[in-house]
């Protein structure tokens, strides 16, 4: 029998089965998707949120424990627990080593990227590449990997894990049979349920409007995510942690593919001009704060507009000024144009932008600082970088929601063990997407996934092997993040 199974093949899996074969287990990795497709939402990332007290390599000056915790705490509003956000934060100081060493490398970040080179390490050649570098690393270390292999549910005997089931399904034409596959212990890593568009319709509802706003939806990352097992230890009495509609969303091309339209379909001119929704009316604040401490609200605000669709809007100014997107933006010599080409009402749309206009109170215009270039006498404000649009060609970007990843997951502690009525189970280990929400009740900060998908993914492996018989001098990793 296998000692350590795990089920997923993105960054958290990676980290538990590495870590679980170090200790000295045999390891299986299960991976719903074909291997060209393996990776899920980490294929796509491309930094780790780092704490650090000094410059190391890529990551300039400091960005200390309790400056990490307090962002979070933020972003959050206090939804988190702080014993297990704090796991993460201090294993974010010391697993790049060990991420050297299974083959990931790091560089400074592009310029474009969210004014981050202080707080995230960037992968050198991103996600796919650490995805890559991890399934080298562990199939050299004899980590047996298989693809095409999704587990449904799993059974528990006395509270204890005992098998993954796997359902028949057909592979290349071929059709397998459902399997039954025992282990000594178990690691799931399966992510979210942001691909199961279904349980996100159900999730959102119906909205005043009557529409349901989830059919809108786009999935930034893995069409192989779709919460099937999460599910599933729900039902057999897993506990729970998070709300389901809870979820990283940016407001995102609405151009993009329905999966895995990854990084560039993000718009980022957001606050360098307006947004307005179908009926041309502006409803949010662009000019909040800074681009990278808002992108992450935009993909809900736009969720809760007729359609849930919105058009960011700007002229020959913002040009240069922030990452182009893939898809070039809709041009036009005057605003009554645009509005025609994106199929706004004009008369609205051309009143809307008047109105913005007349309303900015131009200062010294600094991107690079919460400026004092301000609206006066318009509802709603933008309160930093508001300039005229007055420069022709015009651009618009239609934007729809796009939902990075979903928090609700299963309910953990310093050891990763899943939770039955409030007690943790002997065997059974959840990392990554399945329990983020543990730490991220609601908001993100840029990088924080990877981080929590680490430190979990590497204690769950630890505690696996253990759980097989495989105490090794890895525990004492371990215990050192479990301090509280
Ligand atoms: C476009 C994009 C950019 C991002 N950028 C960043 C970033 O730069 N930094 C950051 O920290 N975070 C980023 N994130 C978030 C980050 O991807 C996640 O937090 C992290 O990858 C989660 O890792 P995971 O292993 O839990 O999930 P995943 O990497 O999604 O892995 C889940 C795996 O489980 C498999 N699976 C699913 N169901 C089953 C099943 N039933 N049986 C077997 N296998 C199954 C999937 O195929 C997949 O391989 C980004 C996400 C997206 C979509």
């Amino acid at each position: 029998m296998i000692d350590v199974l795990v089920v997923g093949g993105g960054n958290a899996a990676l980290c538990a089965a590495l870590m679980a074969r170090e200790a000295g287990a045999s390891v299986l990795l299960l991976e719903a998707s074909p291997r060209e497709w393996r990776g899920g939402n980490s294929q796509h990332t491309r930094n780790l949120r780092c704490m650090h007290d000094e410059p190391q390599d890529v990551l300039v000056e400091a960005y200390p424990e309790e400056e990490y915790w307090q962002d979070l705490l933020r972003v959050t509003g206090g939804i988190t627990d702080e014993r297990l956000a704090r796991i993460a934060i201090r294993a974010s100081s010391n697993c790049r080593s060990w991420m050297r060493r299974h083959g990931v490398h790091f560089q400074p970040p592009l310029s474009g990227a969210l004014h981050v080179a202080r707080t995230n390490a960037f992968f050198m050649g991103g996600g796919k590449a650490l995805v890559n570098a991890y399934y080298r690393s562990a199939e050299a270390l004899g980590v047996q990997v298989r693809y095409d292999t999704p587990v449904d549910s799993i059974e528990m005997q006395d509270g204890r894990f005992i098998a993954a089931q796997v359902p028949a399904r057909e592979v290349n034409g071929r059709a397998l049979p459902a399997e039954r596959i025992e282990a000594r212990s178990c690691v799931l890593a399966a992510g979210g349920f942001e691909s199961n568009r279904e349980w996100l319709r159900e999730a959102w509802g119906q909205n005043e409007r009557g529409e349901w706003p989830a059919d809108n939806f786009l999935i930034r990352g893995t069409r192989f995510n779709k919460g099937v097992l999460l599910r599933s230890v729900i039902e057999a009495g897993a506990d729970v942690i998070g709300d389901p509609t809870q979820a990283h969303m940016v407001a995102i091309d609405a151009r993009a593919p329905l999966y895995d339209g990854g990084i560039c379909t993000r718009i980022d001119c957001v606050s360098l001009g307006v947004v307005v929704n179908r009926e041309g009316q502006r409803f949010y604040d662009e000019g909040e704060d800074f681009w990278p401490k808002r992108y992450a609200i935009w993909g809900r605000l736009v969720a809760q507009q007729p359609g849930q669709i919105a058009f960011s809007i700007i002229d020959q100014k913002a040009i240069g000024r922030f990452m182009p997107p893939v898809f070039p933006g809709t041009k036009a010599n005057s605003l009554a144009e645009l509005a025609r080409k994106l199929e706004l009402p004009e008369a609205a749309f051309v009143e809307t932008v008047e109105a913005y206009n007349r309303a900015c109170r131009v200062g010294q215009f600094d991107h690079t600082s919460l400026d004092d270039c301000h609206t006066e006498g318009v509802e709603p404000a933008k309160t930093h970088w508001a300039r005229p649009l007055d420069k022709p060609p015009f651009y618009g970007y239609a934007l729809k929601p796009g939902v990075t990843f979903t928090y609700l997951g299963l309910k953990t502690d310093e050891n990763a063990a899943v939770h039955f009525g409030g007690n943790p189970c002997p065997n059974l280990f959840v990392a990554g997407e399945m329990m983020a929400g543990n730490v991220l009740g609601k908001g993100y900060t840029a990088g924080v996934g990877m981080s929590i998908g680490t430190a979990f993914g590497r204690i769950a492996g630890t505690r696996a092997a253990a759980a097989a018989g495989h105490h090794t001098s890895a525990m004492n990793e371990g215990k050192e993040h479990a301090i509280a």
